[in-house]
Formats: C-alpha cells, sequence, structure tokens
C-alpha cells in the first residue's frame, strides 16, 4: 500500500488511524455482525453512534447549552437557501463578500430577499479581508453573514465582523474544527464536512435555538426547516448514517490528541513552514495579504502559467497531488487541514525547494 501526500481542497486527506479503524470496522461493527452502512438509523447501535458523535463535537467546541447541534445533507450550497429560508424574516440580510463561496451564497439568498453587500475583497481578486469594524449594518437586517475561512482563496478572518448586535451566520467548512471557536459569538456556524472532517454527504450545522421555529419563508420544504432537524435530533429521516459515523471517529481522534487547541498549535507549525519558504522564494509566492492568511488553505504562483503547469506536474509524479489551484484562480494550492502531517509538508517544501534550483 501506497498512499500520496494529499493537497486536495476537498474531499480532502483524513486521518489514516481513522481510515483504518473504519476498515477494521467494515464488514463487523463492534460484534453486531454488521457493517454501520448496513445498519437502521433507528437501531441502538446506530444511537449510540450518533449520540457520541454530538458529545465529542460539543466538547472540542464547547458548545453552550443553548445551541443544537444537527447533521444533514444536501452540500454546504444548500444551506446557502435553507439560511434565508429560516432567517430571513424582515427578508434583509447583510452579507461580506471574500470569495467565490460567499458570493453563492449571497446570490441565492437574492431569490428570498434584499441582500446588502456591506464588504467586498473583490477589487483585489479576494486576496485580503476588507476591515469590518464599522459596517453599515441596519437595524432591520435579519443576520450578517461570512465564509470565515475562504477554501479558494486562502484567506480567514483573524477577527470576527462587529455586526453590532445582528446574528452573526458563518460558513466555516474549511476550517471547521482546525483551531478552537468561541461558539456564543455566533448565531449559525455550519460546516461541509469534506473539507477537514469526513467525507462528502453530510453537513454540521450549529445554531442557537432562539433561531430554530416555524417562522419560516413560505413554502420552505420541511427538510430545510432547521425545526425539522432539531426537533428530532437529526433523525427526521435517514441521515448520512456512514459519513456521521466517519465524523465520530475523527472527533475522537481529535480528542486523543490534544484537542483543538493542540490542533492549531500543530496547524500554525505546518503553515509557517510553507509560509515562511513562500517569503523568501525568489521562485514562488504567496498570493494573499500576510495577516489574513488561511491555516488551511495556500495558494501561490510562479507568475509563470508554463512553470506553473510544470510544477503541478512533476509535483504529482513526485507523489504530492492535488496541487494545481482552483480553476477560477490559477496557479497551486496545498490544502493542508488537520489530517495533513507535518512531514507532508517538510516534503512539499523540501521538493519546491529543489524545482526552484533547477527552474530559476
Ligand atoms: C466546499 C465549500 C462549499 C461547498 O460545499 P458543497 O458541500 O460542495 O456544497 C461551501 N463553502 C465553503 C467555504 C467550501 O469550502
Amino acid at each position: 500500500m501506497k498512499r500520496v501526500y494529499n493537497f486536495s481542497a476537498g474531499p480532502a486527506v483524513l486521518p489514516e488511524e481513522v481510515l483504518q479503524q473504519a476498515a477494521d470496522e467494515m464488514l463487523d461493527y463492534q460484534g453486531c455482525g454488521m457493517s454501520v452502512m448496513e445498519m437502521s438509523h433507528r437501531s441502538k447501535v446506530y444511537d449510540t453512534i450518533i449520540k457520541e458523535a454530538e458529545q465529542d463535537l460539543r466538547d472540542l467546541l464547547q458548545i453552550p447549552d443553548n445551541y443544537k447541534v444537527l447533521f444533514l445533507q444536501g452540500g454546504a450550497s444548500l444551506l446557502f437557501a435553507t439560511i434565508p429560508m429560516n432567517l430571513m424574516k424582515n427578508r434583509k440580510a447583510g452579507y461580506i463578500i471574500t470569495g467565490q463561496w460567499a458570493k453563492k451564497a449571497a446570490a441565492e439568498a437574492k431569490m428570498y430577499g434584499e441582500v446588502v453587500e456591506l464588504a467586498s475583497s473583490a477589487d483585489e481578486t479576494f486576496s485580503y479581508i476588507p476591515d469590518c469594524s464599522d459596517l453599515d449594518i441596519t437595524e432591520d437586517m435579519d443576520y450578517v453573514y461570512i465564509c470565515e475561512n475562504n477554501t479558494i482563496y486562502g484567506t480567514k478572518f483573524k477577527k470576527l465582523p462587529n455586526t453590532k448586535g445582528k446574528t452573526l451566520v458563518a460558513d466555516v467548512s474549511s476550517c471547521f474544527l482546525s483551531e478552537p471557536m468561541d461558539v456564543s459569538k455566533y448565531g449559525v456556524i455550519y460546516a461541509g464536512v469534506q473539507k477537514n472532517v469526513g467525507p462528502a454527504g453530510t453537513q454540521i450545522v450549529i445554531i442557537r435555538e432562539d433561531l430554530i421555529s416555524d417562522d419560516v419563508l413560505p413554502y420552505t420544504p420541511t427538510m430545510m426547516r432547521f425545526k425539522t432537524h432539531a426537533e428530532n435530533d437529526s433523525l427526521y429521516n435517514t441521515p448520512p448514517c456512514y459519513g456521521i459515523y466517519i465524523c465520530g471517529l475523527v472527533f475522537k481522534w481529535l480528542k486523543k490528541n490534544g484537542g483543538l487547541t493542540a490542533m492549531q498549535k500543530r496547524n500554525e507549525e505546518k503553515a509557517k513552514i510553507l509560509y515562511d519558504y513562500l517569503d523568501q522564494s525568489e521562485l514562488f509566492r504567496g498570493t494573499v495579504r500576510k495577516e489574513d492568511r488561511s491555516l488551511m488553505n495556500v495558494p501561490f504562483v510562479t507568475d509563470n502559467q508554463e512553470l506553473d503547469a510544470k510544477f503541478v506536474a512533476e509535483a504529482k509524479a513526485a507523489g504530492f497531488e492535488n496541487l494545481k489551484g482552483h480553476r477560477s484562480v490559477g496557479g497551486m494550492r496545498a490544502s493542508i487541514y488537520n489530517a495533513m502531517p507535518k512531514e507532508g509538508v517538510e516534503a512539499l517544501v523540501a521538493f519546491m525547494k529543489k524545482f526552484e534550483e533547477e527552474n530559476k
């Protein structure tokens, strides 16, 4: 068996230990004679799996009791609609546009109400996070929306916007569980798990209880009402059972490895290796304003498209997969999520040094 260093932005690398455990339990989950894939979501065994997953997540993020945890389906992209359908009581919300995902979320919300663009970094190809200390937030806005870590452009909010008392809604798909976060500062936190936590097909929503109600926009499907899932502990219908099980194993792996404070330290060390090299390289350069750099997604370029393509091809041949930048940006991007070992980043930097030596 040979595993590559996988720098994919998502679906992405998972802890090898977790994959091994899932493999060991594939045919016979803890003596029950069947796979987690084959068991009823109403069974006692599965009930323990989903409850433990929720509790471990609560422990990791220290989620306050007045927040619900929901395991949903439909991709993070479905939540672009679910959020306005459930929260736009005044049919007006503010969006901060820091990349493609925020843009898509805003475009979707426009179908349901007025979307005010509070700030944007489109003027410099989303290479920074705009100043959000004094935004034009009005009393009638239902919420303020951010994409906290911009997977494609590699920026991250290091400081949350001043929402002037309005509910903060955050898409944290690509930074979820990469570091501790203060859940109480948000109304809704959501993540597609395929970036940092598990297999595609599951979304996790952490929502303050007072935001869950029957007062939703007309024609909101039952399946898209937060209340439906909150009332039924994510078991209204068949949940993404196997995905939730893998997320649960990842939560246990995170706890075993010191929780989110330890993970943050590890992620900072890893990112520093790559950014330090980029800052002194004469061939490669990072594309993001330094103070806004993501710990998870690191875009870089050589300023020569042919050389970029050559680098991606040679890296692939050397066992470094998925380094090509997003189709909308070009260049390269190394996604170095929780499960990417430090050795993977060190090996990548060693390879980049060699490439620089050979191509300068
Ligand atoms: C990947 C991603 C999405 C879209 O996720 P899907 O599950 O494919 O819909 C949304 N937001 C962010 C920040 C992402 O990284």
